[in-house]
């Protein structure tokens, strides 16, 4: 008996949604479409994820939350080096071995264990950590090994075209696609959007390196961010795990002229033993795509919208995505939402990446360079005349940066067409008994939730039986009812609810 597992899927002749591009935003997708019942197929060239390229390490509150929705946060958690307890700081020193300038703490919502804010705190973990553990979750729906070539939409469906890693050409028809391929997406390109916007001129260069005994001698303490401010070499230096392995970005470095070794000698503040894993350079860039979509194709993730990355908003916002559009693709194949109910995912996705990318702008306003004083590298004396004014340039600059929930939790689709007047925000948590939030009495559809005996809760739940929509009554007594929708905004709440679902579906 061969007893070998086949390396990938085989490839289908048809599927209801095609996702172009593995990466967490098209594996986001892939699961919240699983969430649904729906069928996926993810088309990724990458075998394995990178583990030498861990961009992202800030995995939001509000990604978090929507991965506790797939049952998936507790993974995420368990597997990642650095645990939520760890640290929530960002320290600002001269060098690694040097002198501490000031620090911030609570960063990026990992002080929220067990907060009435959010029902998940942030989590640090190296981006691939985060999509092995989509991968597992996307099981059979990832076909790894190929790649998109192009695709033609027409009436009723899309024929996508994909090659093989060894050539070979297939072709494979999809009710809807979702373009989630990065920034250079073919996607994007072949429903003819283009992205809008610029790079900045700065170059970065980032390095995973290992350093035997550094954590030992630094005096700083555990922190998720070390910033650098020497103006020799300004950076940002992380623990990818509590063994041996950093990260960090050089700033205003080359990749021609980078000497990998000597920058991290620059940054740390003395010649230590380091072994360099990998480099990987980049340039900030603010780019969004003029349109999101055609009739059946629909872009997501960095392939619809870049930031830079200070904030850590990248593939948190691609996340937000892959939720919108998936549960909307699902409402359709399953026959409980027009088709027009798609044309909402721009208008409501569109302006909150635009809110992303100014926001991550603003943050690269002002950097390790921009803060970094040659004083700062002097005497204690000096150090000590020039401390005060940087720390409070630092505390005035960057604490938006690092406490950004209004914009990682408070993010809102009101105006959207297929909101009521007033509504749209998420439905705020709340803890209803140790550890159960309210999200985890949602269903995987439209919920109810509020007093049960009020007026309008029996307009809605007939509504919903007549559309066919999944539907699930949360009784809160006492409480004023909200219509919340899958992905755990409110659609409408108040007293006469109207035509509130028809109008959450795009049925009205
Ligand atoms: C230094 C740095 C730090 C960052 N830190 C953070 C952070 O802390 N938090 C955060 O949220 N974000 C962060 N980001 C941003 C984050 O890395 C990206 O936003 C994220 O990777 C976007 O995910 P994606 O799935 O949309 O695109 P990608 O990660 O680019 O994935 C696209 C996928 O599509 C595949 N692909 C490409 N072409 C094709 C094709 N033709 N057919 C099929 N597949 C294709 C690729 O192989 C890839 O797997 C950071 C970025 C940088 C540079």
């Amino acid at each position: 008996m061969d007893a070998r597992v086949p390396e990938s899927a085989p490839v289908p002749e048809s599927v209801p949604v095609l996702i172009a591009g593995g990466g967490p935003v098209g594996l986001a997708t892939a699961v919240e479409l699983a969430h649904h019942g729906v069928r996926s197929l993810v088309v990724e060239p990458r075998e394995t994820v990178s583990w030498l390229r861990p961009r992202a390490k800030t995995t939001s509150a509000r990604s978090m939350e929507l991965l506790r929705r797939w049952g998936l946060a507790e993974t995420v958690r368990a597997r990642a080096p650095l645990a939520v307890s760890w640290s929530d700081q960002a320290v600002f020193v001269n060098s690694l071995l040097g002198r501490e300038i000031t620090r911030i703490g609570g960063c990026f919502g990992l002080d929220l264990t067990g907060s009435d804010l959010a029902a998940e705190p942030g989590q640090q973990a190296p981006q691939p950590l985060v999509e092995e553990v989509l991968r597992e979750a996307a099981g059979d729906a990832l076909l790894t090994g190929w790649q998109v070539t192009g695709l033609r939409e027409d009436a009723d469906g899309v024929t996508v075209g994909i090659v093989s890693a060894d050539g070979e050409e297939r072709e494979v028809r999809a009710q809807y696609v979702v373009g989630c391929d990065g920034p250079r997406s073919v996607t994007r390109a072949a429903i003819g959007a283009r992205y809008e916007g610029r790079q900045d001129a700065r170059p970065n260069f980032n390095i995973v390196f290992r350093a035997p005994g550094l954590a030992e001698r630094m005096p700083h303490g555990p922190a998720v961010h070390y910033w650098v401010l020497n103006p020799a070499q300004p950076g940002i230096v992380g623990r990818l795990d509590l063994k041996e392995t950093w990260w960090c970005i050089a700033m205003g470095v080359r990749a021609d002229d980078a000497d990998p070794v000597g920058l991290i000698h620059n940054l740390v503040g003395a010649g230590v033993e380091v072994e360099i894993l990998a480099t990987d350079p980049w340039s900030a860039r603010m780019l969004l795509a003029d349109r999101y979509a055609s009739e059946r194709v629909f872009l997501a993730g960095d392939a619809a919208h870049q930031n830079p990355p200070f904030g850590g908003h990248g593939f948190n916002t691609g996340v937000g995505d892959a939720v919108n559009i998936g549960w909307k693709l699902a409402a359709v194949l399953h026959g409980w939402a027009p088709a027009g109910l798609l044309a909402s995912y721009e208008a409501e996705r569109r302006p909150i990446a635009a809110d992303t990318i100014e926001a991550a702008a603003a943050n690269m306003a002002t950097l390790a360079p921009e803060l970094a004083d040659p004083a700062l590298m002097g005497d204690e004396a000096e150090f000590e005349r020039v401390r005060p004014a940087v720390a409070e340039a630092v505390l005035r600059t960057k604490d938006s940066e690092f406490h950004s929930l209004d914009l990682v939790l408070g993010y809102t689709y009101e105006g959207s067409p297929i909101v009521s007047t007033g509504a749209g925000e998420r439905l705020p948590h709340r803890w209803l008994g140790p550890g159960e939030s309210l999200y985890d009495r949602l269903g995987p559809g439209f919920s109810l939730v509020g007093d049960q005996r009020s007026p309008g809760a029996a307009a809605l739940v007939a509504q919903a039986r007549e559309l066919g929509v999944p539907f699930q009554v949360v009784d809160l007594p006492g409480e004023p009812l909200a219509l919340v929708r899958p992905d755990q905004h409110v659609a409408w709440r108040g007293e006469d609810p109207g035509d509130a679902l028809r109008v959450a579906v795009g049925a009205a």
